[in-house]
């Protein structure tokens, strides 16, 4: 062969790995580094990061505290990183799994701006034919998709949008030169925890920024400060109790949910109670009692005490109003944490537009028309959500045994088992997939445990001659009614509009997609599969 020429790419391997998330570079080093396995990451961006890398948005910052915003499957990884704030920015996130990659050498085995388009499993192969935007075909025994559950944008189909003379951008796809807002009329879409999060910041920045608000949405302060030499101190010297605190919680964060009721004190101490949670700031809000998302008069003491922090705060009665006029339970959709979001509103460069009543009707070159009037704006951000969970894998387009696409096994909403794994898609895994707690969790521990179940499955198939793994149809009926009852004993559903039911994508089935039976009981399920010889899967040779 002449000098010249370069060695062919390798194109077979034992897994491939479909994104450079917290969930992905984990993938690698297990499947890699333990078990010894050729493994590709193929990733659409130009670097790691995952959610982080596109969501760069001002004022993004993660909701879990930053001493629970890490991996922990490594004590001295954990030891040596040191955040900065009580919640980190997205830049330090950045920073951080930077450093993860090149600790373990994780980047030789990513190709970077590599997006997939095409996976179709190849039945006499018995491998995944994964094909690349660029045309590339690579293969594999076996598939992991870790795309995150919030990656695909959902910009709405508003009419006139093309016709904008301005700038606009969704927060999931930010630009990474940033966007400068001085001077100019911007408005906003949307007041979820991205809408929350971004309004403080553009405020300081734009001449006039304009909130349009459909379903307005309860919040609760970050108190975000930097942490002290002491607390971090404290950390290092807790992994293990932390580790065991966020694997034993329902939702993985670094608190325990109180085990009382709201009807166990009477109206004063709850409200003290309260109180003493609204001082503190965060998610931890939502662990005062232990029945705030299952019993909806328990929920409204909670709620009424929230919508009155927010007629407290904001100073124009009308405003106010517009902003506590909140129709579903507190936590029923995510729930924000904020820094300021809501005294934004007393600033005079800010003003609150109620599309819920006058909807927008369509965006004009000049700016946006609800029924009611028009605004003009040089820049519009849509702070609108995504096509959560679903939307990253169905737009890959991936084909099972006989050609069969995964979009059509899920037309009437995703059916797999315990979120990881589809029937007619063998040696299909799905990182954080819907049907696991996933976003109902903070995702770090949902991500190491799902990686590592994977692993363990993986190095199960080989150490027993096995090639395959795939569930049963029974199994996947059976986990589906397992993942509706663990919804339906909660409060979750009744917020109709949530991205966790897909209501916020046009045409997409109603289906309540994260597993609401807390992280803790998930685990201990999948523990228990992987532990009686796999029921529910069939191991073939
Ligand atoms: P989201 O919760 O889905 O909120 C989207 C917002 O846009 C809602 O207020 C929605 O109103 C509005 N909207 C959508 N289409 C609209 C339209 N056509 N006209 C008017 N309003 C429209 O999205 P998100 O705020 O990006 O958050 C998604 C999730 O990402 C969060 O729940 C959270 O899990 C995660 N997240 C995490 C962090 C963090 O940890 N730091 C930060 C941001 C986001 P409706 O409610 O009426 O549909």
């Amino acid at each position: 062969m002449p000098d010249m020429m370069p060695a062919p790419a390798n194109r077979t391997f034992d897994a491939l790995i479909i994104g450079a998330g917290f969930s992905g570079l984990y993938q690698l080093l297990c499947l890699r580094d333990r078990l010894g396995l050729n493994v590709q990451v193929l990733e659409a961006g130009d670097g790691v990061g995952g959610t982080w890398y596109w969501n760069r948005y001002p004022g993004a910052r993660c909701d879990s505290e930053s001493h629970s915003y890490n991996y922990t499957f490594s004590k001295e990884l954990f030891e040596e990183w040191e955040w900065s704030e009580r919640y980190p920015e997205q830049p330090e996130i950045m920073r951080y799994l930077n450093h993860v990659a090149d600790r373990f050498d994780l980047k030789r085995d990513i190709r970077f701006g590599t997006r997939v388009v095409g996976a179709c499993y190849d039945d006499a192969a018995k491998s995944w034919e994964v094909t690349t935007e660029a045309g590339e075909t690579l293969t594999a025994q076996f598939l992991i998709t870790a795309v995150g559950c919030l990656s695909t944008a959902n910009v709405p189909a508003i009419p006139g949008l093309p016709d904008f003379a301005g700038r606009w951008y969704h927060t999931g796809q930010w630009p990474h030169d940033g966007v400068d807002f001085k001077g100019k009329r911007v408005g906003l879409v949307g007041t979820g925890s991205t809408g929350i999060q971004a309004t403080p910041v553009i405020a300081e920045a734009a001449a006039h920024l304009t909130v349009f608000q459909r379903t307005p949405n309860y919040s609760v302060p970050a108190h975000n400060a930097p942490l002290t030499p002491e607390f971090k101190q404290w950390v290092k010297s807790n992994h293990a109790k932390l580790r065991g605190i966020m694997q034993g919680t329902p939702n993985g964060h670094p608190f325990v949910i109180e085990d009382r009721s709201v009807w166990d004190v009477t109206a004063e101490q709850r409200q003290a109670i309260y109180e003493a949670a609204w001082a503190k700031g965060g998610l931890q809000f939502r662990a005062a009692f232990r029945d705030l998302l299952i019993d909806k008069e328990a929920n409204d003491t909670a709620a009424e005490f929230l919508k009155n922090k927010i007629r407290e705060i904001v100073k124009d009665p009308a405003t106010a109003e517009l902003l506590a006029d909140i129709d579903h339970p507190y936590a029923a959709k995510r729930p924000p944490i904020d820094s300021d979001y809501f005294a934004t509103f007393n600033r005079p460069n800010v003003t609150l537009v109620d599309v819920r009543r006058a909807p927008i009707e369509r965006i004009t070159p000049s700016g946006i028309r609800t029924g009611k009037a028009e605004y003009p704006l040089d820049i519009i951000v849509f702070a609108t959500g995504f096509d959560a969970m679903t939307g990253p894998l169905l737009r890959m387009n991936i084909k099972g045994r006989d050609g069969r696409a995964l979009a059509e096994a899920w037309e009437a909403g995703p059916r797999n088992y315990l979120g990881l794994q589809v029937a007619g898609f063998p040696n299909l895994f799905t990182i954080t997939g819907p049907g696991s707690p996933s976003v109902l969790c903070n995702m770090p521990v949902a991500i190491e445990q799902h990686v590592e179940w994977i692993t363990d499955c993986i190095a199960h198939l080989r150490a027993e001659g096995l090639a395959r793994i795939e569930p049963t149809e029974a199994a996947m009926d059976d986990w589906v009614t397992q993942v509706n009852d663990a919804a339906r004993s909660t409060l979750l559903p009744q917020a109709h509009h949530s991205w966790y039911l897909g209501a916020n994508v046009p045409g997409k089935p109603r289906v309540f997609m994260p597993y609401a039976g807390g992280m803790a009981r998930y685990r201990s399920i999948c523990d228990e599969v992987a532990a009686t010889g796999y029921p529910g899967f069939v191991r073939s040779a």
